[in-house]
């Protein structure tokens, strides 16, 4: 093999070379004769002597440390069955300084029946896949592997175990403000502190989109685990120093017990994002436990993620419609047009559950699509019958637009319906209008350019930057149905007046939204608003009643 294109290496040149390699401390050789017991190694990795080990199953228990002996074994099995063809396994030791090397050997038999194996460090940069440099973690297939030898090994011994996911909300803050440097150095920091608060036995990794999970085996009780998850907590909440910069790292954790939840690694993972997810919309900070009732509403979003595909094709969509109305001109302002979701498996869904789910799996553009089409349609028949609406409100979604194409769908179907753009009101919420970025503020500027008005839904629920509304020309304020509710209390109606004086002032149109009692009206029109929208006046609409409601006050 040495002698063939490349020119003869003579076999003491080739004892050189490899000499001159082990030299390097990285790489080292070790031959396993199978059958007489005799194991030979060479290598300056770690430090260390192997005299009384005879084979590799031998080697395997004394040298690699005890959680990866598993790992180990199974790769020299599948070698040695002939299920892989070469013998491959990464795996860590301690080296004679205590200290964790990982090592990546490769190999294969020999003609004498021996198993030359080739031994790399991989510890840190030097090796990607199984463990991260920044943290000495694992990662992708190395922890997946792990997590199912896990699962499988509670499964058959009856134990119990618990995947930790933990997510670091303030992390981008921290990358945009101080840069990918910084953030590495304080992922080091947060990953020591980590390991410490963990114990030997458990698993830690660092996952894509730097998320990290710390695998528990075995544990005895669950308030051994919440005892975990709240010292995580605690601990990042306390500031540390990253280049004399005072640090907190705000923490959101979900957790899943195993194997009674499940005992695939996949769906774990799954069921542990999600209740980190939920730890997210709690506020943070917190952790969530995947229980019961999280696993009804995890499969409530999976069958409404299953079922909202089919809504359009399967016609299971419709539109009702809510009249706004001038108390002062006594006339129908504008009517919102609000979607409707009918299917026959979950019956009924609320656009307050479905719309969410949809804007995560981008399928709301689509859905976008069927709202905008179908109040166009509407207004056009509204027109040619004759009605006196004034204008059509359609909620968009911010997810939609973003989308780059949002302005010349929406001006295609106004074209073809032949409508103008001034009849159409868009209602986005704040939220999104203060985090747009400098794209989105264009968007928005264009469509007011081309003529469409546009409304900011829930007003007055966000952290309302006044002097960055007045950069859009925004038409229409609509109060939020929560300021409505505690219109009654003094100090509501201070803020509500602050608002309509500002709307007043900068000339806006202001709509108050779920009103359903008469004092709401009363002490509504004493504050200055004169539009009012909600069940006091009419509740969304189905197509028929709402024809009859407006040929009516035609
Ligand atoms: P929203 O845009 O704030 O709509 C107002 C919600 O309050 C509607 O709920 C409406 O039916 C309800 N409402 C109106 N008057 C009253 C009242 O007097 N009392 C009470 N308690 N509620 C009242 P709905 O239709 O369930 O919609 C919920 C949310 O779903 C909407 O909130 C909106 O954010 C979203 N949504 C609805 N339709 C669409 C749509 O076509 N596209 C998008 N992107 N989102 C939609
Ligand atoms: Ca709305
Ligand atoms: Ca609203």
């Amino acid at each position: 093999m040495f002698n063939k294109s490349r020119g003869m290496i003579k076999p003491a040149h080739a004892l050189a070379i490899v000499e001159a390699i082990i030299k390097t401390g990285e790489v080292g050789l070790f031959s396993w004769h199978v059958e007489s017991g005799k194991m030979e190694i060479i290598e300056l990795i770690t430090g260390k002597q192997f005299d009384n080990i005879s084979s590799l199953p031998q080697f395997i228990d004394q040298v690699v440390i005890e959680k990866d002996r598993d790992l180990a074994k199974q790769d020299l099995d599948a070698f040695m069955k002939g299920t892989s063809k070469h013998y491959k396994s990464t795996f860590r030791i301690l080296d004679k300084t205590g200290k964790v090397r990982w090592l990546f050997c490769k190999g294969g038999m020999l003609t004498d029946k021996r198993l030359g194996v080739l031994i790399y460090d991989v510890t840190g940069g030097n090796f990607r896949k199984g463990n991260d440099p920044t943290t000495g973690f694992l990662r992708g297939e190395h922890f997946l592997r792990k997590l199912k030898n896990a699962l499988n090994h509670a499964e058959r011994h009856q134990q119990k175990g618990a995947l930790i996911y933990i997510d670091i909300e303030n992390l981008m803050t921290i990358i945009n403000t101080y840069g990918f440097d910084f953030a590495s150095e304080v992922i080091g920091i947060f990953s020591e502190k980590l390991s410490k608060l963990a114990s030997e036995q458990d698993e830690l990794a660092r996952l894509p989109h730097d998320k990290f999970m710390v695998l528990l085996s075995n544990i005895k009780s669950v308030t051994k685990v919440e005892k975990i998850s709240q010292k995580i907590l605690e601990e990042f909440k306390n500031p540390f120093t990253v280049r004399s910069i005072q640090m907190c790292l705000k923490l959101n954790m979900g957790i899943t017990f195993f194997p009674e939840l499940s005992t695939d690694a996949d769906e774990l993972m799954r069921f542990s994002d999600f209740a980190l997810g939920y730890s997210r919309t709690k506020g943070g900070q917190t952790a969530t436990f995947f229980d019961s009732d999280l696993m009804e509403t995890y499969i409530r979003k999976k069958d409404i993620e299953h079922e909202l595909p089919h809504a359009i094709v399967n016609d299971e969509l419709s539109l009702v419609f809510q009249p706004q109305f001038n108390v002062q001109t006594n006339r129908i302002s504008g009517i919102e047009a609000l979607i409707r979701w009918k299917n026959p498996k979950l019956g009924f869904v609320s656009p307050a559950e479905f719309i969410p789910i949809a804007e995560d799996n981008s399928y709301i553009i689509q859905l976008g699509k069927w709202v905008a089409e179908a109040s166009l349609r509407t207004a056009r028949k509204w027109l040619d019958k004759g009605f006196d609406f004034n204008k059509i409100s359609i909620n968009v979604s911010p997810v939609e637009l973003l989308q780059k194409d949002f302005r010349e769908i929406l001006l295609k179907k106004c074209a073809a319906y032949n409508i103008l753009p001034s009849i159409v009101e868009l209602e986005i919420t704040e939220r999104i209008l203060m985090s747009t970025t400098d794209a989105n503020k264009e968007t928005v500027n264009t469509l007011l350019n081309d003529g469409f008005s546009i409304a900011l839904d829930d007003y007055g629920t966000g952290h309302s930057n006044i002097s960055y509304l007045l950069q859009f020309n925004i038409s229409t304020l609509k109060l939020d149905k929560f300021l409505v509710e505690n219109i009654m209390d003094k100090r509501w109606q201070y803020i509500i007046k602050n608002i309509i004086g500002f709307q007043q002032f900068a000339s806006y149109d202001i709509v108050a939204e779920g009103v359903e009692r008469k004092e709401e009206v009363e002490e509504l029109i004493k504050l200055g608003c004169h539009t009012i929208q909600g069940y006091y006046f009419s509740k969304p609409l189905p197509m028929d009643e709402i024809e009859v409601f407006l040929a009516e006050h035609h």
